[in-house]
């Protein structure tokens, strides 16, 4: 499908400045009601509100279960202490060699670029994670380059967060130019949510550093909800993707926003007409403040059996849960009944 064009007058930069921030404007911007933001209050102080207004757009006036808005507004649930949850989930803390790496796998390698985010997403399994220590200055950025020297079975580096693209495309195109400089790096992943929430994030800019990379670029989105393909969300995707980069979703299953089949199908068939393709559907990691989103495997696998049923299976993402220690991300079958 080829998007319409239609006019992008302001900018990724100018929409963070203006995203929401208060519980008290997010409710009135829905025309939600009052009672809203006390229930919300205490979850708010633990983890801050965060809507960009491209985001808020799509959201159903008056509608308190918008499956967009739950997956941002602050909740009292939040608030509970539940056991097998915690900080820091998927131990990364173990696989942090130095500062700003997590390297779990042997050939592909994660890159924390920042620790900051567009939006903040309730379910987050980074909520907790400590960025202050993992902020990469630009001086900086040459121990990462020294650890891919020292470790050459990797071959593809993920810029994660946070949100890598919250990083000017001056700074990203200057980082990229020395990851390409080493030989043995097929790939460069982008993992981000923002130009999910800020499409005008795919701007020239960054369209520019893209063409002239030499490496095979993916660019992993998180869609959690066929409502967030809008079509300047399926424009910002076609241009990428006329820029030669490869477009996959990774979502996360989340209880009351997107664990129906009808939910899933939706998905997978919307973000298939932007042009992207379906990897992973991820169950809840346990991250405190979460559990109320949480979907079980079993649950989880039997949800999935009934989408394998209605799509091709090019569709079907596949179900995987990242199990601390494990060589790899772990992947659940569909089952049947
Ligand atoms: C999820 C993850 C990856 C990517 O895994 P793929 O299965 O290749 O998508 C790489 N490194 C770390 C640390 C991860 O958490
Ligand atoms: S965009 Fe990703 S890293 Fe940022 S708050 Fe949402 S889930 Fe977390």
């Amino acid at each position: 499908m080829i998007p319409i064009k239609t006019q992008n007058t302001t900018s990724w930069p100018q929409h963070l400045t203006q995203a929401i921030t208060s519980l008290n404007d997010l409710i009135e911007s829905l025309g939600l009601p009052k009672e809203l933001i006390t229930q919300g209050q205490d979850a708010q102080h633990s983890f801050k509100l965060l809507v960009p207004r491209p985001y808020l757009s799509r959201m159903e006036y008056g509608n308190p279960n918008d499956p967009l808005l739950r997956q941002v507004m602050p909740d009292a649930a939040e608030m509970l202490k539940v056991a097998g949850y915690n900080k820091d989930p998927l131990e990364e803390a173990d696989h942090n060699p130095q500062k700003a790496i997590v390297h779990k796998y042997k050939r592909r390698l994660l890159v924390i670029t920042t620790g900051t985010c567009a939006v903040n997403c309730r379910y987050c399994f980074r909520r907790h994670f400590p960025y202050g220590d993992n902020q990469l200055a630009q001086a900086e950025w040459q121990s990462v380059i020294d650890y891919l020297i020292a470790h050459p079975e990797v071959n593809e580096v993920i810029l994660s967060g946070g949100d890598p693209l919250m990083m000017k495309d001056t700074l990203l195109a200057n980082k990229v130019r020395q990851i390409e400089a080493l030989p043995q790096i097929k790939r460069l992943r982008i993992h981000s949510r923002l130009p999910v929430v800020i499409p005008a994030r795919v701007c020239d800019d960054m369209l520019d550093w893209i063409k002239q990379s030499r490496l095979d670029i993916i660019m992993v989105w998180h869609i959690n909800h066929a409502n967030e393909v809008d079509e300047e969300l399926a424009q910002a995707a076609f241009k990428l993707k006329q820029a030669g980069v490869t477009l996959l979703n990774q979502g996360v299953l989340l209880k009351g926003i997107n664990d129906s089949v009808e939910a899933q199908v939706n998905l997978s068939e919307a973000v298939f007409s932007a042009g992207i393709l379906p990897y992973y559907m991820f169950t809840l990691d346990p991250v405190e403040g979460a559990a109320h989103f949480d979907v079980s495997i079993e649950e989880a696998q039997k949800l999935m059996g009934k989408v394998a049923a209605e799509l091709p299976g090019y569709l079907v993402p596949k179900l995987a849960k990242e199990i601390p220690g494990q060589t790899s991300k772990t992947v659940f079958a569909p089952t049947f009944s």
